[in-house]
């Protein structure tokens, strides 16, 4: 397997390639970049002030709005010719945010990938079967080229066609499957309505991204596949798949590849960085891209940062996997809520299959929320019973109960097959 020096280098050595790096990127984005010299101008900042890491709390954020704004390639850096390669994030409404790479940013892309799939477990020799979407989204390409950096041999299946994943699973022996954790359920699904028991496949580990998947939901992956389940975290403006990546050794946060990544942790409200340990939003600027470098991007996700050297060795900071977004915030009738508590109490039951769907609607002036559950294949007991069940959890975990909750049946609610799942209806 091979061995990443950089991951285990001593924290002063990398604290000190960062302040590097971090003072090369300041002066590549302020020499090139309109916005950012603007930005940097305004708040008192120039390339040479910065000395040390820290100096970061000093910068400009980035915001989503931001690359809106400066849509297609106002936040590039480099000259068309320099740009090898486009892509774009899916917006849901308005203009997609477009990325650009140069050669140097598709190797640091492919390695930091090949470093990701390395600490999933993945063996150069192995097969990954790629069931990301091909094409603009980062999941797809992103995959694609670290698998092949790694030296193991890539599926670039892409998203959908489930019944066809499963007979490449069976028939070329995939050891690992990259998708998203609601499609991964999927696919075992797919594959028992085939007749075939997903445990009996060749596939020991699913690298699962792009969506949020509490640890109840990793289990019943891990169980209905009879893997191991490695989360992988990336977005787009920041490269894409490939940030971080969890070790396989303790499944226990992910580490972010710091020599290339600086995170921060800050209260979503104030922006302001909290204490070491607290949960906040993930802020990360990056250190080596050419094409966008990005200084303090917001990326709205909420985790926290372990520093304590992890039992697998390396030294890089982990984060906690990712399970809310602060845009994912319900706030219903003044309670906040995010989805992913509700799906850890839903998935609890053993009555109830992982799917599930909120519906959010005003009536009176008032929020009303319906909540969906599907019910279990094998379900058997007394939908009476299971009813009161969820809803005296819920009541006492979140100190929350739906206006109504309604047992599904199986194989009723939605399955995603391309792209990521969406569980939450607003409709106020
Ligand atoms: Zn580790």
């Amino acid at each position: 397997m091979p061995e990443y020096a950089v991951e285990r280098r001593d924290r002063e050595s990398i604290r000190e390639l960062q302040a590097d790096r971090l003072r090369e990127t300041v002066a590549r984005a302020y020499e090139n970049v309109p916005f950012y010299r603007e930005a940097l101008d305004e708040a008192g900042v120039s390339p040479d002030d910065i000395d040390s890491v820290e100096d970061v709390r000093e910068l400009p954020m980035t915001t989503k709005e931001d690359f809106r704004d400066e849509y297609p390639d106002g936040l590039f850096a480099v000259d068309d010719e320099e740009v090898r390669r486009i892509h774009a994030s899916s917006g849901t409404t308005g203009k997609p945010k477009i990325v650009g790479y140069t050669d140097g940013d598709l190797d640091v892309w492919s390695e930091v990938v090949a470093r990701s799939l390395s600490a999933s477990g993945v063996e150069p020799g192995d097969t990954v079967q790629n069931a990301y979407g091909y094409g603009l989204f980062t999941g797809g390409l992103g995959l694609h080229y670290g698998i092949e950096e790694l030296g193991a041999t890539v599926i670039p299946i892409g998203g959908g066609q489930t019944q066809r994943q499963v007979e490449i699973l069976q028939d070329l022996g995939s050891d690992v499957i990259s998708c998203t954790p609601s499609y991964a359920l999927y696919i075992a699904e797919t594959a028992e309505g085939m007749g075939i028991d997903p445990t009996d496949l060749d596939l020991s580990t699913v690298i699962f991204g792009a969506e949020p998947c509490t640890e109840p939901m990793r289990r019943e992956i891990e169980e209905r596949l009879g893997v191991t389940g490695i989360d992988i975290y990336g977005l787009s403006e920041i490269i894409g798949p490939g940030v971080s990546n969890e070790c396989h050794e303790a499944q226990d946060g992910l580490h972010i590849w710091e020599d290339h990544f600086l995170p921060e942790v800050v209260d979503p409200a104030t922006g302001e960085p909290v204490e070491e340990g607290e949960e906040g939003e993930l802020v990360l600027t990056t250190l080596t891209k050419e094409a966008v470098p990005v200084l303090r991007y917001r990326t709205g996700d909420l985790t926290t940062l372990d520093y304590e050297e992890c039992e697998c060795s390396r030294t890089m900071v982990r984060m906690d996997n990712v399970t809310g977004r602060a845009d994912d915030l319900l706030i219903v009738r003044g309670v906040n809520l995010y989805p992913s508590e509700i799906e850890s109490v839903v998935l609890e039951f053993d009555d109830v299959a992982p799917y599930y769907r909120i519906d959010l609607d005003r009536e009176d002036e008032l929020d009303t929320m319906k909540l969906s559950v599907e019910l279990a294949e094998d379900f058997d007991g007394d939908r009476g019973e299971t009813r009161e069940e969820i809803l005296t959890r819920l009541e006492n975990v979140l100190s929350f109960t739906p206006d109504e909750l309604r047992l599904a049946e199986p194989g009723e609610l939605a399955r995603t097959e391309v792209g990521k799942v969406k569980r939450v209806f607003d409709n106020r």
